[in-house]
């Protein structure tokens, strides 16, 4: 199914894996996607590693889902390192396997730049329109945005500025980089909403079980750590068990109070494990708006 068309009717709960690299990995994912699959996510996510490190692992996997389960699945898809032709095969695999969900991104730039950028699409937007193109209506597209603003994004204008231009090239909806303060999302949402672009922005949900982890990733992303989030957790690093309990505790809260303003749906990044992202759904299940079954 669509997933642009799901969302015009019900509120979406979804979950983002990647691809193991190791037969124990894929086995133990697909353990965690059965435990997750007792929930009925509205959708599931894989990522694609940079430069097309995943290329057959990342549609092995979308692929093993679509076939194997009864969820519907979306499939990264970084264009910096391809050219249009291996796109396109890509893309036709995809189609090929009934596979219609796609969240068109860009990918991070190499650290010794890139090679050959005029080959394929340089930016998300041109990869958006190359879909487009190519595959009409076939495929839902996703695209990622940025509540604190991307990185290489000199300030927020600049950012709502490409991120309409995804919007405009045919983006049905989109998955936010994580976030640990609302306050974010909410004026990044209001922002583009005065600028027009009214596609579902739904906001991405990382439940920490290891902070100097997570640590990391904030800073390679640009997510902010709010003070409260390191006096929760800082004096636990040496606890997992302290940090996952602390860290779903938060996660909830923030999950409630992005249901409690009205979200069209929660993604949840969940490291191909499913005990904090379980334990999180069933403390907010009650307050997930009923979905609309008859349309
Ligand atoms: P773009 O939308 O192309 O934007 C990248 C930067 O370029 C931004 O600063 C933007 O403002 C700027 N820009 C855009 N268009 C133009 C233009 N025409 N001229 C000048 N500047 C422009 N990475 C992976 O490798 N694999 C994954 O599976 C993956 N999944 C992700 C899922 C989500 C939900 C998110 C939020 C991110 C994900 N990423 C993934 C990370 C993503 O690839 C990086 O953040 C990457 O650096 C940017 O990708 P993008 O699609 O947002 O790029």
């Amino acid at each position: 199914m669509k997933i642009g068309e799901i969302l015009k009717r019900e509120f979406s709960v979804s979950f983002e894996f990647f691809p193991p690299k190791s037969a124990e990995g894929e086995a133990e994912l697909f353990r965690t996607i059965k435990e997750l699959e007792t929930i009925r996510p509205t959708f599931v996510s894989v990522t694609y590693g940079a430069g097309g490190s995943t290329r057959d692992r990342t549609r092995n996997i979308a692929k093993r889902i679509h076939t194997e389960t009864n969820i519907t699945v979306m499939a990264h898809l970084t264009c910096i390192a391809h050219s249009k032709e291996e796109i396109m095969q890509i893309l036709q695999d995809y189609k090929d396997i009934g596979i219609e969900n796609i969240l068109a991104l860009r990918g991070d730039v190499p650290k010794d730049g890139l090679k050959d950028s005029t080959k394929g699409c340089k930016y998300a937007v041109e990869l958006v329109r190359f879909i487009r193109e190519n595959f009409g209506d076939w495929f839902s597209i996703g695209v990622a945005s940025y509540p604190e603003k991307h990185p290489e994004s000199p300030n927020m204008d600049w950012e709502i500025k490409h991120f309409k231009e995804k919007v405009l090239a045919g983006a049905d909806f989109s998955i936010t980089q994580m976030f640990f303060d609302n306050t974010y999302y909410y004026r990044f949402v209001e922002r583009c909403q005065r600028e027009g672009i009214n596609i579902p922005i739904i906001p991405g949900i990382m439940p920490i079980t290891n902070f100097s982890q997570i640590k990391k990733f904030a800073i390679m992303c640009g997510a902010t750590i709010p003070q409260n989030l390191v006096e929760l957790l800082e004096p636990y690093s040496d606890n997992p068990e302290e940090t996952t309990k602390r860290g779903v505790e938060f996660a909830i809260k923030q999950c409630e109070d992005l249901l409690s303003n009205g979200v069209p749906g929660l993604h949840f990044y969940t490291l191909n494990k499913s005990k904090a992202t379980l334990l999180i759904y069933q403390a907010i299940k009650h307050k997930i708006p009923i979905k609309d079954l008859s349309v």
